[in-house]
């Protein structure tokens, strides 16, 4: 095995005082822990190596033999888990009056407190819909109060154990019933259930242990997002002091495009083009998601005609498919004219081709897409 140096693992010098152990180990146990650093492998060793520093700094047995021996005096049973587990669990009751809640033997699931979950909207255009994008955001979220380190007291020496219950964190109650005394136990009203009180509160946080601070996060949102889409940011929520963070959660919001409408994958968009050129045919360009298309008019198009660009609609987000880009022609008819454009429509309108012999289909837009697609 390594030499070891808990000193120096834990950042104090040799001749640091108990106090000043215990609170070297704390902080770092604190921002090391597991919880706050979800599938950090490199954090999750930091912290085994803290909390087998401190099963020995922290033992006045242990420590005497290892400041006399260093790690030959250190036989293996000292860093079993449930050794170092167990000295984990009594510093935090020791320093937070938490009660270990659930089952038993695994750690992780000792402690179940999780902090309150934030929640913001983001806007996205269908341009950043089509390929995803990372959104950079300010978040005001909770975080330890960093004056009491989170216990919401002046000083460790004022969390005291509540006489109400004497630390057992439940009270007994004796009711006389038709049926006889009746004997029940409730979660003690005055430590709710924590067996400690805090006599004296921290003045920067009040005593709740959390304060206000500024964070921001990149959201990497993947491409074809939906309207009311939600995704969830495991931690990045408000920490408490002792438990899991809560999470983030990002509702999406799809802002209003000035020229396309979205049909799921499907973009729609009108493009006008002049009566001569519905004509007599043309080539025009016309704007898409990310960029522009050509797209050929023949002679002879008609107002609502449909031309359909495969796969420049949006992509799906769970799979490799993508929507259409679908462009409904129709006619500008302009609403001022001058004497010589008149002269010449005149002109046009008594040629036989102008005459209107065919009436409206009467079918709506709506009705042609349908037929379109279905
Ligand atoms: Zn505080
Ligand atoms: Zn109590």
């Amino acid at each position: 095995m390594a030499k070891k140096d808990y000193y120096e693992i834990l950042g104090i010098d040799r001749n640091a005082s108990d106090d000043e152990i215990k609170k070297a180990y704390r902080k770092l146990a604190m921002k090391y822990h597991p919880d706050r650093n979800p599938e950090d492998k490199e954090a999750e060793e930091k912290f085994k190596e803290i909390a087998e520093a401190y099963a020995v700094l922290g033992d006045a047995d242990k420590k005497q033999r290892y400041d006399k021996y260093g790690d030959a005096g250190m036989s293996d049973d000292f860093f079993s888990n449930d050794d170092i587990f167990s000295n984990l669990n009594d510093i935090f009751d020791d320093f937070f009056g938490f009660r270990r809640r659930g089952g038993e033997g695994n750690y992780y699931q000792t402690y179940t407190q999780k902090g309150t979950n934030l929640r913001i909207r983001i806007k996205l255009t269908l341009e950043e819909i089509l390929t995803g994008v990372e959104k950079k955001v300010t978040l005001n979220k909770k975080v330890v109060c960093h004056v009491c380190e989170g216990i919401g007291a002046k000083s460790e020496a004022s969390i005291i154990t509540c006489p109400t219950c004497r630390g057992t964190g439940r009270v007994t109650q004796i009711t006389n019933t038709l049926f006889g005394r009746v004997q029940s136990t409730n979660v003690c009203p005055n430590c709710n259930g924590k067996g400690k009180i805090v006599k004296e509160k921290c003045e920067h946080c009040g005593g709740t242990g959390q304060e206000d601070s500024k964070e921001v996060v990149t959201i990497k949102i993947p491409p074809g997002a939906l309207q009311d889409m939600q995704i969830t940011l495991k931690g990045q929520g408000n920490q408490i002091l002792y438990g899991v963070p809560g999470d983030l959660i990002v509702l999406i919001e799809e802002e209003e495009h000035p020229l396309f409408k979205r049909d799921g994958l499907n973009i729609f968009y009108e493009h006008y083009i002049s009566y001569p050129d519905a004509v007599l045919g043309t080539e025009i360009e016309i704007p898409i998601l990310n960029g522009k298309a050509t797209i050929k008019i023949p002679p002879g198009t008609q107002p609502g005609k449909l031309f359909r660009l495969r796969n420049k609609g949006l992509p799906d987000i769970n799979s490799s498919q993508k929507g259409d880009f679908i462009v409904s022609i129709n006619i500008h008819v302009p609403d001022k004219i001058t004497k010589e454009e008149k002269t010449l429509l005149e002109e046009m309108k008594k040629m036989k081709d102008f005459n209107v012999q065919r009436q409206s289909s009467g079918k709506s837009l709506f009705e042609r897409l349908k037929e379109y697609f279905y």
